[in-house]
């Protein structure tokens, strides 16, 4: 990773929500349950811009919704500089950026960098992604806009059954045009992806395997960024470098925080258990804070004991649940869910690779710890030395 790109991973970002609307419909929307139609008040959305600098963010991300569409948009960004921050990035489906006036007067503002949620490279795929016939050559032409422009862009492109088997082709039509960074999402079990269009979007594990394998290939391209978002690991094997920063953790059980402080407390289910948990990011995580949170661990093991490894590893296999270190209970005797999410990375987090399938003993082991899958590769997992 090259010093500028580093920097800007560790930079304090701060989101700022303009709209609970947007003028797509895609199929995947995560975020259709929070869409009331409305854009934010503006003062609102100053006072969190100005909060975001107080607590010394650096970077200031405007997303929605679609962030564009905020009658105040062009004025926020300005008033994002106005209030210090070293870059202004915009989260966007890409259409308001098709209008060149729209695009001069935003980068003139000071919007740096544009992140451009483009699924597909063809007009009929995409417009049935974003639900919107016509979308296609609009975001194309913000697309191109920003490029012309010299804002820093980027691809979002959240893989399902439709656009899976063509991402190799979306990533090299992107290429061709000039973008050289990408985060592949994997889709999350909630919203209108799930409760509207399951069957059309979730993918089978080969093909989602495959598919990737296939356009990974173009992972050692000079200058070319790949990142993953929620894509399992096990679908990342010979490309676990691409696998998310673990401690990415922390983000997605905290936007879930009362539900486990619930679970802690009480002893509560999280009220999403169910369909949706097969095809959820933190299953692993949710499943152990669940056995955690009924007293089913074992109090004996030493709280500092290194992660075991695996059979075909040579190490005992399963074994029990390890103990806590004391840290993660509370003054009030609960566990305290952060401190858990600490825990959790540093011993539990274990991942197998999708051969670990026609493993012996597969249904027993919990693989291996992800910081040694990640350093090694799932390749090190292997079912025939299972003895
Ligand atoms: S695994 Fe946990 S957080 Fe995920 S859907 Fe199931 S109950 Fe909810
Ligand atoms: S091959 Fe997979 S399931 Fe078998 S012991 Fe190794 S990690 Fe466990």
């Amino acid at each position: 990773m090259d010093t500028v790109k580093h920097a800007a991973v560790h930079q304090k970002r701060h989101w700022v929500r303009l709209t609970r609307a947007c003028n797509n419909r895609c199929m995947f929307c995560l975020d259709s349950g929070a869409h009331d139609g409305h854009a934010i008040p503006e003062d609102q959305v100053r006072a969190r811009i100005v909060q975001g600098r107080a607590d010394g963010a650096q970077r200031l991300i405007l997303s929605g919704g679609e962030p564009t569409i905020h009658p105040r948009f062009l004025d926020l960004v300005a008033f994002g500089r106005e209030s210090g921050y070293d870059w202004i990035q915009t989260i966007t489906n890409g259409r308001m950026m098709g209008y060149r006036r729209f695009a001069d007067t935003a980068a003139a503002n000071g919007l740096r960098e544009a992140t451009f949620s483009m699924h597909a490279h063809r007009a009929d795929l995409y417009d049935r992604l974003v639900g919107v016939e016509g979308a296609f050559p609009q975001a194309i032409r913000g697309l191109r806009n920003a490029l012309d422009l010299r804002l820093v862009v980027s691809v979002d492109v959240v893989l399902n059954r439709l656009n899976l088997p063509h991402l190799r082709e979306i990533l090299e039509f992107y290429m061709a045009m000039g973008v050289f960074e990408f985060d592949l999402l994997y889709l999350v079990p909630f919203g209108r992806g799930f409760d509207e269009f399951r069957a059309e979007l979730y993918p089978d594990e080969a093909t989602v395997r495959l598919e990737l394998e296939r356009a990974l290939a173009l992972a050692g391209t000079p200058g070319l960024y790949l990142w993953t978002n929620r894509l399992p690991i096990r679908f990342l094997e010979g490309h676990e470098e691409l696998f998310q920063d673990p401690h990415k953790l922390y983000d997605e059980v905290l936007g879930e925080r009362e539900s486990f402080r619930e679970l802690f407390a009480d002893g509560r289910d999280p009220a999403c258990l169910g369909p949706r948990c097969g095809s959820c990011f933190i299953e692993g995580f949710c499943t152990a804070a669940r056995r955690y949170a009924a007293g089913d661990w074992d109090r004996t093991a030493p709280a500092d004991a290194e992660p075991p490894l695996p059979r075909c590893m040579g190490g005992p296999g399963d074994v029990a649940a390890p103990t806590p270190d004391s840290g993660v209970v509370g003054d009030d005797g609960r566990v305290v869910v952060d401190r858990f999410v600490a825990f959790f990375i540093r011993r539990l987090y274990r991942v197998k690779s999708l051969r670990c399938r026609q493993c012996e003993v597969c249904d027993d082991c919990c693989g291996v710890h992800v910081e040694v899958a990640r350093r090694r590769g799932l390749g090190v997992l292997d079912p025939k030395k299972v003895v």
